[in-house]
């Protein structure tokens, strides 16, 4: 299996967000370059980036999907299906009752 750097993160949660919507989708992903993050300031800042990476089979559908997800971030709030509390549209989790949006 071939694995190619999909995406490049400024952030770690940004980075686990892109895995999460991912692994969902049952896409193979990976972050890769988290231990380098306490490191940012002391080494050039592109390095202390952090990068997911796909399967090369996955790298198409990756794409799609990250495009929904951006839309989807950019969209209106997100409901909770369990307490109807509203979210911002990038949350995973309900700020109210904590549980999967
Ligand atoms: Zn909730």
């Amino acid at each position: 299996m071939k694995w190619v750097r999909f995406r490049t993160c400024r952030t770690l949660p940004e980075a686990h967000l892109v895995n999460t919507e991912l692994m969902r989708a049952g896409i193979p992903t990976e972050v890769r370059g988290e231990s380098r993050l306490p490191l940012a300031g002391e080494i050039p800042f592109v390095d202390a980036r952090v990068e997911v990476w796909v399967t090369e089979e996955h790298v198409l559908s990756a794409a799609a999907l990250l495009a929904e997800v951006e839309a989807a971030c950019a969209g209106p709030a997100r409901t909770c299906p369990h307490c109807r509390e509203e979210n911002p549209p990038a949350f995973e989790l309900c700020w109210q009752c904590g549980r999967d949006l």
